[in-house]
């Protein structure tokens, strides 16, 4: 599905500012997570899973899509949660009304509690389909992949081209994704930089520069990577924010 990209009038900057809006992504009141949500659908589809899997906080936006989605297509969904930092959402009402069934176990034990999960599912014969944390890896990369050729179009359409791309960063899917579709594209007349919403330097851009690497890897096409179009600026972040 694709989203509307528009000029920004009337800010009487001296740039121009264009703005694409996943926001409105038709799904669970959009988002990149709604965006990620329908690549990993297609892909429970495909393997004809029967209920779904994932984990997050009790204000993960992913989780609150993916229980959406559970219940638009009548499937159970299983959801992992830190109890720790629970605290109440209006994604975590949601998560509620979409009959989700929130599984809470301590932040150290996420890891175990989803193989215990997903482990359990199957001894009942059902075949659960696990998607990580912010619709983290290679399908949610993909999803960008998209976004950025959405953008390209968008570009020759309107006759002109971007010097760069601004997006939020936090499991740095999104950035890994807007960078591969660069790299795939062979282009060099832009940059792409992403703003951390969490995590600190060096994490946060390691985080970044590993997913790319994953997805030029499963494409046969890591001699493409380049270091250098990773751009993760942490200047931005809350004060309070806790991630390293
Ligand atoms: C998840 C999320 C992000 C960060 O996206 P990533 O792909 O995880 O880097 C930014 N903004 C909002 C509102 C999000 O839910």
């Amino acid at each position: 599905m694709k989203t509307l990209i528009y000029k920004l009038e009337h800010l009487n900057l001296e740039n121009e500012i264009f703005i694409m809006r996943d926001d409105l992504y038709p799904l669970s009141f959009g988002g990149n997570k709604a965006r990620k949500a329908e690549l990993f659908w297609k892909d429970a589809c495909a393997k004809h899973a029967d209920c779904l899997v994932t984990y997050g906080s009790s204000s993960s936006n992913h989780c609150r899509i993916i229980a959406n989605l559970a219940a638009m297509h009548g499937l159970p969904c299983y959801l992992i949660s830190p109890e720790e930092t629970r605290k109440e959402s209006f994604n975590c009402d949601m998560m509620n009304l979409f009959g989700a069934k929130t599984i809470l176990t301590q932040v150290s034990q996420v890891r175990d509690t989803i193989d215990i999960t997903l482990k359990k599912l199957q001894q009942k014969g059902l075949k659960p389909y696990f998607i990580m944390g912010g619709g983290h890896g290679n399908i949610g990369t993909q999803a960008y992949v998209y976004a950025y050729r959405e953008i390209e179009e968008f570009e020759k359409r309107a006759g002109i081209s971007f010097d760069y791309i601004f997006h939020a960063s936090g499991t740095g899917t999104t950035q890994a994704g807007l960078v591969c579709g660069q790299i795939l594209s062979g282009r060099k007349d832009f940059r792409i930089i992403g703003i951390s919403i969490a995590r600190k330097k060096p994490y946060g851009r390691d985080v970044v520069l590993q997913s790319v690497k994953d997805y030029l890897d499963s494409l046969g096409k890591m001699e493409l990577f380049s270091d250098r179009l990773i751009e993760f600026v942490d200047d931005y972040r809350g004060r309070l924010w806790p991630w390293k």
